[in-house]
């Protein structure tokens, strides 16, 4: 498509200051490199080993191992910025990258905040607000008011019973998998309501909560999404994330098994409408829950999401490149007719834990074999003798795949996970072969309660 002189605004910034660390700065760094764009890491004291650093075309220590105090410290990123000559920032996903006011602090500082504008970052970081958002675009949402909670117990019993039990309490402020509580009956509301409010004061600096439908075996699903300044908006196919223990995603594939284009189209296009109706810019994801049929919002996620491998995989679009570009100002060079998606990817999470206890494992790592092989792809930062901290999210490695059919998708990763070997920390890799020899997630369509039920009766054999 042909730019006006507005509409190019590349050049708008030649150097990117990327505001994380580990595979997602590695991932970002390549995305520049290939755009022509310089790059400025930042570390912790903890990383300042890290080898993202030395292939930055700048490296700056912005300080302590504490993430409070470098990664999610503000002011220290911002200085880094300027003192490198930074035009943007990217904050990949994680520490700063769905915080509003961080948005509109680079905004101010004349940097360009690879991301949605910070009242897109606050109107979906708050659920309720997005929920009343989506549910205006057309949006189906999880059955339940789209407002917080009063204070009064018999009306809060009232929207219970209105609903219907099980309900679940959710805050409002809630993000990875914290603040939620699942009420079956009524005479427990009061205090889950109680407890899942102070919680959501302590821990998110709100006690604001809503209530919705639980439903008792859906699966997850998310549609990815990438949208121009220009009015453009277009979807990129579905992933199923219903691999999740303890509401965290542990392995991920796109497209989710058994959801024919009939269905997921109608959805796809009301996210698109969604987008162009708030006037969304960047790459976003609406997740879903999908039950007997029918899908229901939960909520969006305003960044690049750590699973955007197996859409990439089966797009064909980079969607890092395609994010910084439309940052740039540039129109997005993508029509929904050209987005076509092509066979099937998994992507397993490989984390420094225990495979069976899933505490943390920190330490170096003395032996480190990667699988290589057609359609297998790994996105780390580790390498032999690379020291996992304890002080960051145990992710160490993503290890993708892609094949014709989800059964040869399947077979690949049991051959990449064959061939990963990671000496001296503990990893979950035998845990991750052990469940891709599971009948039942070969066949597909497991619910997100699936892979704890699985846990329960492995422990138990
Ligand atoms: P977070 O922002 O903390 O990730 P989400 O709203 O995305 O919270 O929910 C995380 C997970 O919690 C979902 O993937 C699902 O497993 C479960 N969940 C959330 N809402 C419901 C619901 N209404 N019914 C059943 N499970 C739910």
């Amino acid at each position: 498509m042909l730019e006006t002189p507005e509409q190019s605004a590349a050049g708008r910034f030649d150097t990117v200051l990327i505001a994380n660390r580990g595979e997602i700065a590695v991932r970002i760094q390549h995305a520049c490199r290939e755009l022509g764009l310089k790059t400025v890491a930042i570390c912790s004291e903890a990383d300042r080993e890290a080898p993202y650093g030395s292939t930055a075309d700048r490296f700056l220590c912005i300080g302590p191992s504490s993430a409070a105090k470098s990664y999610l410290n503000q002011d220290a990123i911002l200085l880094a910025a300027r003192l490198a000559g930074a035009g943007a920032i990217h904050p990949g996903y994680g520490f700063l990258s769905e915080n509003a006011a961080f948005a509109d602090a680079a905004e101010k500082a004349g940097l360009t905040f690879i991301g949605p504008t910070s009242s897109s970052i606050a109107t979906m970081g708050d659920k309720i607000s997005a929920k009343r958002a989506m549910m205006a675009a057309g949006v189906p949402c999880v059955p339940g008011p789209d407002t917080a909670l009063p204070d009064d117990p018999d009306t809060i019993e009232r929207i219970a019973l209105e609903i219907g039990y099980p309900v679940i309490i959710k805050a409002a402020g809630g993000g990875g998998g914290r603040g939620m509580r699942v009420v079956t009956k009524a005479d427990v509301l009061q205090e889950a309501i109680a407890l899942t409010r102070e919680e959501a004061r302590k821990a998110f600096g709100s006690p604001s909560l809503y209530m919705e439908k639980f439903l008792e075996h859906p699966r997850h699903i998310e549609i990815q999404v990438i949208c121009d300044d220009h009015g453009n908006a277009v979807w990129l196919g579905h992933r199923d994330c219903s691999m999740q223990r303890r509401h965290q995603k542990v392995v991920e594939e796109a497209p989710a098994a058994g959801i024919v284009p009939d269905i997921i189209q109608p959805v796809g296009m009301a996210c698109v409408q969604a987008c162009l109706q708030i006037g969304y810019r960047g790459v976003g994801t609406f997740e879903f829950l999908y039950e007997d049929g029918a899908f229901y919002f939960i909520e969006m996620n305003t960044r690049l999401q750590v699973e955007h491998p197996v859409t990439e995989m089966t797009s064909g679009v980079d969607i890092v490149q395609a994010q910084i570009r439309v940052a740039q100002g540039h129109v997005l060079d993508l029509n929904q007719g050209d987005v076509t998606c092509e066979g099937h990817s998994f992507e397993c999470r490989i984390n420094a834990e225990d495979p069976d206890s899933f505490l943390p494992s920190a330490g170096v790592v003395t032996h480190l074999a990667l699988p290589t092989g057609p359609g297998i792809r790994v996105d780390t930062h580790i390498h032999a003798g690379y020291k996992v901290s304890p002080y960051y999210d145990s992710l160490i490695a993503k290890l993708i795949v892609h094949a014709p059919t989800r059964a040869e998708a399947m077979a690949r990763m049991r051959e990449a996970l064959a061939g990963t070997e990671v000496e001296g920390i503990s990893t979950n890799i035998p845990f991750l072969r052990a469940l891709f020899e599971d009948g039942a997630f070969a066949q597909g369509e497991t619910d997100i309660h699936y892979l704890e039920q699985w846990l329960k009766l492995r422990r138990a054999a």
